[in-house]
């Protein structure tokens, strides 16, 4: 069962850092979509969907297609699957990998658990 958290409390900081774990404040990072294969921007059928405060980025000037994290919040990320779904390598499964670690940024914030029947966590 998923619990749905309210989006009152720390909504802005949802989106967490693939290094350190923590969450990044507006303006100190990006959500990077990018080739699973090749690591830069995305041009197969698919893509990888990646968050890092700016001084953890391992990659800092990997070509990727990035989003500022305060550019995607609430009723943004539903703007942004939109606009995403219409790129070749954006799948239903890229949007769903999109939702559900934007729902866990939320959850972990709220202190609820996350996703007791699968999905990407
Ligand atoms: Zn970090």
């Amino acid at each position: 069962m998923t619990q749905y958290p309210s989006t009152r409390k720390n909504a802005a900081n949802i989106w967490r850092c693939d290094k350190c774990g923590l969450a990044i404040q507006d303006g100190h990072g990006n959500i990077e979509l990018i080739d699973p294969e090749t690591g830069g921007y995305p041009l197969g059928t698919s893509c990888l969907i990646i968050a890092h405060h700016r001084r953890c980025d391992p990659n800092p000037n990997r070509d990727a297609y990035w989003i500022r994290v305060e550019r995607a919040r609430g009723a943004e990320v539903l703007d942004w699957i939109e606009h995403l779904l219409d790129k070749p390598w954006f799948t239903s499964a890229n949007a769903r990998a999109f939702i559900r670690r934007y729902q866990d940024g939320l959850c972990t914030a709220e202190g609820f658990k996350v996703y007791e029947n699968g999905g990407a966590k």
